[in-house]
């Protein structure tokens, strides 16, 4: 029988990638009617505006064996990177495996495997299903008292920065989305406050003119990462200085515990007072913003950069809790795919953490395959892995494991699974 992949975005190619190698029988179903997930800009699901680039280098998070193009920039446009998708999905022949235009509503798991129901209200029988819808599709909305009579509005809706045109504007949260739109919103407002709660570090896109993600890739020798945070915090600090010397919240957490934000213009800008900061929202009141401190401005528009739900609508609420071991905001999964029941349910992409990129949905794709592969081949191999499976799945989560518990640290994450396939292989 064959595998049901829900989503067509770098997770999802990734996956029909290494199942297609490996021989397994799958489909992919995809509610757009083009590959490219987030990157497919304008669709419902993507939160990409106009002037997203990568904020991850290219040669990071291009997939390992199949780089984009030498004379693309280092960080390239959204739309590269759409190309560089495609070319991929038509390179690896993906596109014959990829039912378009279809939405996966519901999937109930069955005596003998899963049942997916479509938008379509057609169903059909798979043995597995590896969930690859992404997790940057639900806003998050935090509630704030009070009303607003400006507009209001989430940064997944948000495109181009000509709706900052002559507006007093102000954006929410401390992200890369947030740094990004705040950095759009200079060039158009007339005022940009932007209110931030906890602290971030911030690192630059280029060191000695290099993309400054790529050094710890090559690294041959890796330090903890405790070490590594507080060797990389110091440098940070004499390169570009501290966050707290451009009126930010000192961070609260080490560099390698949470994604950092990839921007210097932010800075340049606060620096330059095109941007001022403001603590967290008390209230909203009319036109005005009152602010923690008591402060209080008169604005246009409030723009929430405050970041995604996890979401699976097509799986209720007891099949989340009892099939993928829900325990909000996330499901808890052993190295965020693999849930305590031998179920055939499998997800891959779900990961938050700076430098994991492509190759990391690549790696975890090629676990799920590795395991299938060890349950036929090599029994005992795959018994001892769910023993291990299990373990993981009642212990709490990591402390580190980031506001959403799916962060993970690329470099121990990535060594995790390259370990786990020898072992099942
Ligand atoms: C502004 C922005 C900038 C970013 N910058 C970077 C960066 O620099 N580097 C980086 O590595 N990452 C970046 N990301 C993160 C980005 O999410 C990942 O690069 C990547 O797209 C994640 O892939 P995915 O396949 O897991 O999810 P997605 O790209 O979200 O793809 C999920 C797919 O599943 C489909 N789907 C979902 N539910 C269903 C359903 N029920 N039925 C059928 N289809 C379904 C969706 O339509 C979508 O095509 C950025 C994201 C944003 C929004």
């Amino acid at each position: 029988m064959t595998f049901l992949v829900i989503g067509a975005g770098p997770a999802g190619l990734a996956t029909a990638r290494v199942f297609k190698e490996a021989g397994l029988p799958f489909e992919v179903v995809e509610r757009h009617a083009e590959i490219g997930g987030q990157w497919l800009y304008g669709a419902a699901s993507s939160g990409v505006y106009a002037s997203t680039h990568l904020i991850s280098s290219k040669t990071t998070t291009a997939f390992a064996d199949y780089p984009m193009p030498e004379d693309w920039p280092a960080y390239p446009h959204h739309a590269q990177v759409l190309d560089y998708l495609k070319s991929y999905a038509r390179h690896f022949g993906l596109y014959p495996s990829i039912r378009f235009n279809r939405t996966v509503t519901h999937v109930a798991r069955q005596a003998d495997g899963w049942q997916a129901t479509f938008d379509d209200a057609t169903s059909h029988d798979y043995e597995g299903v590896v969930i690859a819808n992404g997790h940057l599709t639900d806003p998050e909305l935090p509630q704030i008292p009070g009303s607003f009579s400006g507009e209001l509005m989430h940064s997944k809706t948000y495109k181009n920065a000509a709706i900052f045109d002559g507006k007093r504007v102000l954006i929410v949260g401390m992200g890369n989305t947030g740094c990004d739109i705040a950095v759009d919103a200079v060039h158009r407002a007339s005022k940009v406050l932007w209110s931030v709660r906890t602290g971030n570090h911030f690192t630059p896109k280029f060191l000695a003119g290099k993309p400054a993600d790529e050094a710890s890739h090559k690294a041959k020798f890796v330090l903890p990462r405790r070490l590594r945070s507080i060797l990389h915090e110091a440098v940070l600090r004499f390169v570009i200085g501290a966050p707290e010397k451009f009126g930010l919240p000192r961070p609260a957490h080490r560099l390698y515990d949470r994604t950092p934000v990839v921007n210097s213009l932010v800075l340049q800008h606060l620096g330059q007072g095109d941007i001022q900061v403001r603590p967290p929202i008390e209230e909203l009141d009319g036109n005005r913003v009152i602010f923690t401190d008591g402060r209080t401005d008169e604005v246009d528009l409030v723009l929430l950069a405050t970041g995604y739900r996890i979401t699976f609508p097509f799986l209720d609420e007891t099949a989340l809790a009892s099939e993928l071991n829900w325990q909000a905001p996330a499901p808890h999964l052993h190295l965020n795919i693999f849930p305590p029941t031998d179920n055939n349910l499998f997800v891959v992409g779900m990961i938050e953490g700076a430098g994991i990129g492509w190759p990391g949905r690549d790696l975890q794709a090629r676990t799920v395959a590795a395991y299938l592969a060890a349950r036929r081949d090599a029994p005992d191999k795959a018994r001892a892995f769910r023993r291990d499976i299990a373990r993981h799945c009642v212990a709490p989560r990591p402390k580190d494991a980031g506001p959403h518990g799916i962060f993970i640290d690329f470099i121990d994450y990535k060594r995790a699974l390259g370990k786990l396939i020898e072992q099942l292989s």
